[in-house]
């Protein structure tokens, strides 16, 4: 699978998304990702991509052009593109498996006060990575590429990793984890992880994946509760 992500800030997205299983990945040559700057498109001599907002106010607006052409010259025909954007729908896990689905996808991320919506034409979908706004969609992107990554096969080191974890299909979160030692000030690790009885432990995680979702999460019991009655 390949990334490709349209951003003025190329160098500073591409360490985050080089370290840990994903950056192994892309050493490896099992995932690529490339960063495509909209100032190399840009047609004014100072390489300027952004412009005042028509009918006044503050900041600045990305210029659709610049994003166009940055766009055009990775997109194929199997891409999606992506705009990473405050007004689109809730990242959530699905989605990470779904694009983790495809063989290329394009992020693209805004900057300033926004884009000039004409250039919404370019996007397949918008994301938002949730209800607060960011300083340009950065962040955003290096969330949904990593969540999207780790999930094509073989990038984790042992295939089952990811299926264990909080928001797999059963909807719950994950159980609780323990190491070493035994003994942390006073707590003590639960004594059916230490029991060596593969059924008893199993039995453990579901009931402690259970509880730590009613607790933490009730919300997501109540969606797929209902997801179930329909
Ligand atoms: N004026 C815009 C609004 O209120 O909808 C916000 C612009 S924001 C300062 C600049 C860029 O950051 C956006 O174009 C988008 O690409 C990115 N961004 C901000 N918040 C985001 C979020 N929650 N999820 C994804 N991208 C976000």
């Amino acid at each position: 699978m390949k990334i490709d992500v349209v951003t003025l800030f190329g160098p500073a997205l591409d360490p985050l998304l080089s370290i840990g299983a994903v950056g192994r990945a892309r050493a490896r040559g099992l995932v690529e990702l490339g960063f495509v700057n909209p100032r190399d498109f840009s047609r004014d001599k100072h390489r300027k991509v952004d412009d005042r907002p028509y009918g006044g106010g503050a900041g600045m607006i990305l210029m659709a052009e610049p994003l166009a052409a940055a766009v055009k010259s990775v997109r194929k025909k199997s891409s999606r593109v992506v705009f990473l954007s405050p007004q689109g729908r809730r990242f959530a896990q699905a989605d990470a498996r779904r694009l983790a689905k495809l063989k290329h996808l394009i992020l693209v991320c805004g900057r300033y006060e926004g884009v000039d919506e004409r250039a919404a034409a370019l996007f397949d979908e918008e994301i938002s990575i949730g209800d607060y706004v960011l300083s340009g969609g950065e962040p955003a992107a290096a969330a949904v590429a990593d969540a999207v990554l780790r999930l094509v096969p073989g990038v984790l080191e042992k295939a089952e990793a990811a299926e264990r974890e909080s928001f797999a299909e059963d909807g719950a979160l994950d159980y609780p984890q323990y190491t070493r030692p035994r003994v942390w000030r006073g707590k003590k690790v639960p004594a059916a992880l230490l029991s060596g009885n593969h059924e008893e432990i199993a039995l453990w995680r579901r009931k402690a994946a259970r509880a730590a979702t009613r607790k933490k999460r009730p919300d997501l019991l109540k969606a797929r509760d209902n997801a179930l009655r329909v």
